[in-house]
């Protein structure tokens, strides 16, 4: 993102011919197919530019399947021009804390709270990473806790002690990071041994250099598995002993807390997996100077 700039992007994009354009050459790279049936013999309609018609025997019927370039993306069926879209898909990327639903509001001006709540979610669901590759070299591993406050909650909530899944009705999250690449994270529904080795199974390749953690039980056992596995103790007062510590992690861990709590205000445990995506979306690109023509790719 730091190629570009806003008011770059603003000349690049001055008008909704220019963003169609883009998104086709971003969407069909090879030429364009038909999005219903994959069919790549489409024929463009010369009355209207960026749509076309495929007449597939299985598509359509008689007059065949029209479509446009924002048929089935992310863009279709709303009132915003691409242009709007793109600023806002551009903002996202490139503001660390992540942008909130009122901000883009005051953003597009008019409409509804909930359809600037929409575009965004819309927008972090375009927001993947191709073929995960388990983490290399030197990874930390850590949980955290986001979300409800104790106080907040009803107090048939609070007599069951618990709550949802972890103290004080939190959502338990579970990440490990790569120094100087890749972080995953994901919602965990209980904090054990398990869990947590299972997910360091899936995610941290077993020919890395160290496994970082804190003292945490649950994730002893990953030595016998095959992992240099390291931990400091928290409880005794001790963060760092040479290379092993966690601090790459709790600063993503702080970044996505000020992102959530600061940004979104509230966030619910159906919705935490998107945001989970959108910040790890933005750590993982942070180099990649295409990250935006890559997630208009995924619209
Ligand atoms: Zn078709």
């Amino acid at each position: 993102m730091k190629s570009q700039t806003l008011s770059g992007m603003m000349t690049r994009f001055k008008d909704e011919a220019a963003c169609k354009a883009f998104l086709q050459e971003r969407r069909w790279p090879n030429g364009v197919t038909c999005p219903r049936c994959n069919n790549p013999k489409v024929f463009a309609l010369k009355s209207r530019p960026f749509h076309w018609v495929c007449k597939g025997k299985t598509c359509g019927k008689r007059n065949g399947y029209r479509f446009s370039v924002i048929s089935k993306t992310i863009f279709e069926n709303t009132n915003y021009p691409l242009k709007t879209w793109f600023q806002v898909i551009y903002l996202m990327l490139s503001s660390k804390k992540g942008i909130s639903a009122l901000q883009i509001q005051r953003l597009i001006g008019s409409g509804a709270y909930r359809t600037a709540w929409y575009m965004c979610h819309r927008i972090r669901a375009a927001m993947k990473d191709g073929g995960f590759t388990k983490l290399m070299g030197e990874v930390e591993v850590d949980e955290t806790f986001i979300g409800g406050k104790w106080k907040n909650k009803h107090v048939s909530v609070r007599r069951k002690g618990e709550g949802s899944n972890g103290p004080h009705g939190k959502i338990a999250v579970i990440g490990a990071i790569a120094r100087k690449g890749n972080v995953v994270a994901q919602i965990i529904e209980k904090v054990n041994a398990e869990t947590l080795q299972g997910f360091v199974k899936q995610t941290v390749s077993e020919n890395v250099s160290l496994v970082a953690t804190d003292e945490h039980t649950g994730y002893k056992g990953l030595s016998k598995s095959g992992y240099p596995h390291q931990s400091v103790s928290h409880a005794k007062g001790e963060y760092v002993r040479g290379n092993v510590h966690t601090a790459n992690l709790d600063s993503f861990w702080s970044l996505l807390k000020r992102g959530v709590v600061g940004t979104y205000h509230k966030v619910s445990k159906d919705y935490l997996p998107l945001y989970l995506a959108e910040f790890s979306y933005r750590h993982n690109n942070r180099k990649n100077a295409n990250v935006f023509n890559d997630v208009i790719a995924e619209c």
